[in-house]
């Protein structure tokens, strides 16, 4: 999908709304973890640089349309003032005559945070009159926040019906590395597929089968996968409902001639929590009593086989219960081969993510997708309403 980006329009002296996504997990000790701010830097140092006025907003929780105090975004503004090394200011509301009367104060190059979107109800509405309202404070909408356009949300699709619309550097880049994934990997091409959303990652497993050489499954998906040929998992996490589906899928995989690798070996335990200890067996000595934690080392040994061979990976989903360190070394041993790839490598989804950036590889791999559900449902296939409304507007904006 092609989208106009900051680069095709002039945004000198221009009031720039800005969409990101700032809702970073928050602790008693303030921000957690800053990575989501860190990544919409370039977009905004792009903007300053062109002495544009930038206003920026997010949703921070689940506010539920009503004012909550904890979920307010001036602590976000605060780190962003530090990575900048310049003030943002922290605005009281998103929307109203106060807003527009601090808008129309800023000067070029100045950079504002609007409060919490999600204190207003119309925000994931779309309700037109508060896209309406946030359309009044500026002259151009950029969309910077992939990972929050899978929502039909007002500050996502319903001010692109009021203003010029372009993407940001972030949004670009989600849209040309997960985009390359299904339009032109580099070949060979494995998707390593686990975790424990099953039904959530099916689409994605049936979308990308038409693509990949390898289809690689670990962690809850397993047993799913497992069950559906036959093999007894005890106690495992398992999605009955899927199991037809799963079969299906296998035979699709089968029928394209894409290789399915399950586990050959796992470990396995009486408590997920860690507290019962393990022991590593074949996938067809699985006691009842008992759920698979972990992929394991034969199974280790074959997935790092096939990947080394590949020239482009994508991953979602950990291995094992990666939380617990007994169940860690399938997620950490395919984060590591991962990371000395010669090879395209992305990591998508909020866990699979958490896992790789503790083991300190996230800037080994080639990208780190921002997005959590919205990359699953891209790489589904299915339109995202923020993405088909951006390029649709964006098909609207005349060149500089
Ligand atoms: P992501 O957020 O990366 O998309 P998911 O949300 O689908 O991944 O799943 C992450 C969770 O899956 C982790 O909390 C992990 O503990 C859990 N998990 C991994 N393997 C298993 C397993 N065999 N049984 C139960 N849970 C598992
Ligand atoms: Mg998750």
């Amino acid at each position: 999908m092609r989208t106009k980006t900051v680069k095709d329009i002039d945004v000198t002296s221009k009031r720039v709304l800005v969409r990101v996504d700032f809702n970073v997990p928050m602790g008693p000790g303030g921000i957690r973890d800053d990575t989501r701010i860190r990544a919409c830097l370039p977009t905004i140092r792009y903007l300053i640089d062109k002495r544009a006025r930038v206003i920026l907003c997010s949703h921070l929780g689940r506010p539920k349309g009503k004012v909550v105090e904890s979920l307010r975004l001036a602590p976000v503004a605060g780190r962003l003032s530090e990575l900048l090394g310049r003030q943002v200011k922290s605005l009281k509301d998103c929307v109203g005559p106060d807003v527009e009367t601090e808008v129309s104060a800023m000067r070029d190059g100045d950079v504002v945070l609007l409060e919490n979107l999600r204190f207003h109800p119309g925000e994931e509405t779309n309700d037109p009159g508060f896209a309406r309202a946030l359309s009044r404070l500026a002259d151009v909408y950029v969309n910077d926040a992939f990972s929050a356009s899978h929502r039909a949300h007002a500050s996502i699709v319903g001010v692109t019906r009021y203003l010029p619309s372009v993407a940001g550097f972030l949004m670009e880049k989600e849209l040309t590395v997960l985009g390359g994934l299904l339009e032109n990997p580099e070949k060979p091409f494995a998707a390593v597929i686990g975790g424990a959303k099953v039904s959530g990652k099916l689409g994605v497993m049936e979308n990308i089968a038409t693509g990949v050489d390898a289809l690689i499954v670990g962690g809850g998906m397993a047993a799913t996968f497992l069950k559906s040929e036959g093999y007894g998992v005890g106690k495992s996490l398992v999605e009955d409902d899927r199991l037809q589906y799963v079969r299906d899928l296998s035979e699709k995989a089968r029928s394209l001639d894409v290789s399915l690798l399950l586990p050959a070996d796992v470990v396995i335990t009486e408590n997920l929590d860690g507290s019962a200890g393990s022991r590593t067996v074949l996938v067809g000595d699985i006691p009842d009593g008992w759920a698979i934690a972990d992929i394991g080392p034969v199974t280790i040994a074959n997935y790092t086989r096939e990947l080394g061979e590949c020239k482009t990976v994508f991953w979602n989903g950990p291995m094992g219960v990666f939380e617990v360190p007994e169940f860690a070394a399938g997620t950490r041993e395919i984060a590591t081969v991962m990371s000395t790839l010669g090879a395209v490598t992305v990591v998508g989804g909020g866990s699979t993510v958490e896992a790789v950036s503790s083991l300190g590889l996230a800037d080994k791999m080639t990208h780190v997708s921002t997005g959590g559900g919205a990359t699953l449902e891209f790489l589904s296939g299915k339109p995202l309403p923020g993405i088909t409304a951006l390029a649709d507007a964006s098909r609207r904006v005349l060149p500089a």
